[in-house]
């Protein structure tokens, strides 16, 4: 595709998609609704297949210089006895090299480098999206990449699909601590987990039931086995972030709309969405990362699949004849190849959450010791 595209949302998924876009050769402009972007954010797994979508969007070696492996990790219970591993051995054997841990601000300013290595593309901070009129004027193609809360999708999809809460809220941070031991920890109705992410620190996450202030947390797993209290005490508190646990619900029947009306929702499957907005010319839209599929955090796939997404998109986009019926047939491919794989993970990521969150524990301690690692 050789038009012009407006992506809106310069997270993950935003930053990756106008990469791939402009060396696809778009012509691209990125609407952010911050007026700078936030380098906050703890760790975040990048498995191989993630790595390779980094690779074909020029970003790979970046990711490299700021990130460490994942290895060695096990399931364990609060006295510190191992039940499981986490699969890490079965990834890094099956794809050859291994799942990656890299802190969002770093990740960020890797994909932020690589847009402004092309130098015409255009980051438009303060402007945020309400309507499809604006951002989809002279643009062959609108991306959707602003997150949970949509603007793009609600637009042109309606809001049947939306942010739910699923009742939990997860802390995250990153001690000035090396832990010895990785993994994740899984009492009665609350979880601990650390990871490597850089010499002399410790990527953490939690969720424990009724903790709404750090004193609550530090005092869920106060009992727990060494180091998840040191982890805790070795965080500054004003540094967590708690945030509510949210996915997009119900799945969205589609990612794409190809923008010449209800009929032309490139999706076949009952329920498909009908265009909600008026923009003017149905300008096709995707949807990548959170705006699409935003899931609980459990297996660690939110940036993977928002990076996926990002390259699956590039790519078709690339292979298509110039012109709207090519951009039509590139979003049906992009459509094809994310939706039954992004749902699938977003499905599997709430099941584990509800997995890990029961308070049946000796009989989900029990199918944990049974699982290959
Ligand atoms: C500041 C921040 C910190 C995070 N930290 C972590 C973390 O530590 N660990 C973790 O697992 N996940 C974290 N996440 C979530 C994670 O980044 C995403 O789940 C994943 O990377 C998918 O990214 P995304 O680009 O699809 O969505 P997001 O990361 O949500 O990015 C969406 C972007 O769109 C912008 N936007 C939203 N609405 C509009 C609008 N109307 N107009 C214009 N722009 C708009 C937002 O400001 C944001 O920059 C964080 C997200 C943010 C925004």
């Amino acid at each position: 595709m050789t038009g012009t595209a407006t992506v809106v949302g310069a997270g993950i998924g935003g930053l990756a998609t106008a990469i791939g876009l402009r060396r696809a050769g778009s012509t691209v402009t990125v609407l952010e609704r911050r007026t700078e972007l936030e380098r906050y954010g703890a760790a975040f797994g990048i498995h191989p297949t993630a790595q390779s979508a980094l690779d074909r969007l020029g970003v790979g070696d970046a990711l490299r210089d700021h990130a460490v492996p994942y290895r060695d990790a096990h399931i364990r219970t609060p006295d510190g006895t191992p039940i499981g591993r986490i699969p890490l051995e079965r990834i890094e054997r099956t794809a050859g090299r291994p799942e990656l841990l890299i802190s969002r601000p770093y990740l960020i300013d890797a994909l932020l480098a690589a847009l402004e290595t092309f130098g015409d593309v255009p980051l438009k901070l303060g402007e945020r999206v309400t309507g499809l009129d604006a951002p989809a004027a002279g643009a062959d193609l609108l991306v959707g990449a602003d997150g949970i809360r949509s603007a793009v999708r609600t637009a042109r999809f309606g809001d049947r699909s939306g942010p739910r809460r699923i009742g939990t809220a997860a802390w995250i941070g990153i001690a000035d601590f090396e832990s010895p031991v990785h993994g994740e920890t899984w009492g009665s109705g609350r979880f601990f987990g650390m990871t490597p992410v850089e010499p002399g620190r410790t990527n953490w996450y939690a969720t424990a039931a009724g903790a709404t202030t750090a004193e609550e947390l530090r005092a869920a797993f106060a009992g727990w086995h060494d180091p998840v209290p040191r982890i805790l005490d070795a965080t500054d508190p004003a540094t967590w972030i708690r945030y509510e646990m949210l996915h997009l619900h119900p799945a969205l029947p589609t990612f794409v709309s190809t923008g010449a009306g209800p009929a032309s929702a490139a999706s076949s499957e009952p329920g498909s969405a009908s265009p909600a907005s008026s923009d003017a010319g149905h300008t096709p839209v995707a949807l990548v990362g959170d705006a699409a599929h935003a899931m609980t955090p459990n297996l660690g796939q939110g940036a993977c699949t928002a990076i996926l997404d990002a390259d699956a998109l590039s790519r078709a986009l690339a292979a298509a004849p110039p012109g709207p019926a090519g951009v039509g047939r590139a979003l049906r491919a992009y459509d094809r190849e994310r939706r039954r794989s992004a749902r699938r993970t977003a499905f599997a990521s709430r099941t584990l959450h509800r997995f890990m969150s029961t308070e049946h524990t000796r009989l989900r301690d029990a199918v944990v010791r049974l699982l290959p690692g």
